[in-house]
């Protein structure tokens, strides 16, 4: 079966809304502070970020809610704006909500469009778009807008698409601000693999100064990674350093036989016992010349040239390589 998509809101949107079934919002001001209410719980129940929008009619009848559903649709293009405007389309059954012009309808939407979205707008047939917060207090916050013409709101106006900005704008940024500064995860579309959480918001890639954060802490997250894994190195290095290296020490030899304990000679000297045995792995195969050396030296100041660890609970003793006579 082929894959397919269905845009459906939250289930807290029906409930939300319920109060304003059938009221006329006749003001920007009253459409944006529902707007606006819709991204705040948006947040405030986890289904997405702080970007809501709605179409309206010309006398303020609310056509079509829309909040993010990137995350929870997985799809990157269900922007609130999008969203409001597809499930606007589909209320009223066709593609262009002017209807050739015939008709009114107004997006308004808690932030200025990001590219996407602005690209859509023309395509709907609404007449006018109504902003929140500015693309600045988007961006300030950490989220791209995507590259967007600065005359973009010129642009729609020579399509006879009105613009209005700043309408609510300071409760509309406080949303999203809010937002960040709990934690809220910003991510974006330029494939920065930014992990994809719900709370999530569909706005833009991380530029300027979260972007930098982003990429220092995925530097210093593999940094840590890699200081990790040079720490075991280095331990595994010196484990072996103090096993295989020999070393020397000068001592006395007080007592050696050529005869095996339990398979190996023993050398006692005053500074501590040593085994005297044939190691293939490191060609030592002269444990017998030694042992006739230490036995000749015995009472002698010597050299014990030696490698191992000394642990005589476990019977292991530093193994002798070379004994030289002090002169
Ligand atoms: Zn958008």
């Amino acid at each position: 079966m082929l894959p397919e998509i269905t845009i459906r809101l939250p289930e807290w949107v029906d409930g939300f809304l319920r109060d304003h079934r059938g009221v006329l919002l006749p003001d920007d001001a009253s459409r944006m502070r529902l707007v606006i209410a819709l991204a705040r719980e948006n947040v405030r129940r986890g289904t997405g970020g702080p970007f809501a929008a709605a179409v309206f009619d010309a006398r303020g009848r609310l056509v079509a809610p829309g909040v993010n559903l990137v995350t929870t649709l997985n799809c990157s293009v269900c922007h609130a704006e999008v969203v409001a405007l597809s499930l606007a389309q589909k209320s009223l059954g066709r593609y262009d909500l002017g209807d050739g012009g015939q008709e009114h309808f107004d997006l308004v939407t808690a932030a200025e469009p990001c590219a996407m979205c602005l690209g859509a707008i023309p395509w709907s047939g609404v007449a006018r778009v109504v902003c929140g917060a500015r693309d600045e207090d988007v961006r300030a916050a950490g989220f791209d807008e995507g590259a967007k013409p600065q005359d973009w709101a010129a642009a729609l106006g020579m399509r006879d698409i009105a613009v209005e900005l700043d309408v609510l704008r300071q409760d509309a940024a406080a949303v999203i601000r809010d937002y960040v500064n709990a934690g809220g995860i910003v991510y974006g579309p330029s494939g920065s693999g930014q992990q994809r959480a719900a709370g999530e918001t569909e706005r833009g890639s991380i530029r300027g100064s979260s972007a930098r954060g982003g990429v220092m802490k995925e530097f210093f997250g593999k940094l840590k990674v890699r200081l990790f894994l040079v720490g075991i190195v280095i331990a595994v290095l010196t484990v072996l350093w103090s096993y295989f290296v020999p070393d020397t020490v000068m001592t006395r030899i007080t007592d050696a036989q050529m005869a095996k304990v339990d398979g190996r000679f023993m050398i006692a000297t005053e500074d501590r016992p040593f085994v005297n045995e044939d190691a293939g792995y490191r060609f030592k195969f002269d444990s017998g010349t030694i042992q006739n050396e230490a036995i000749r030296l015995k009472g002698k100041v010597v050299k014990v040239r030696k490698y191992g660890w000394r642990l005589p609970v476990l019977s292991m003793y530093e193994n002798v390589v070379k004994i030289e006579e002090v002169k």
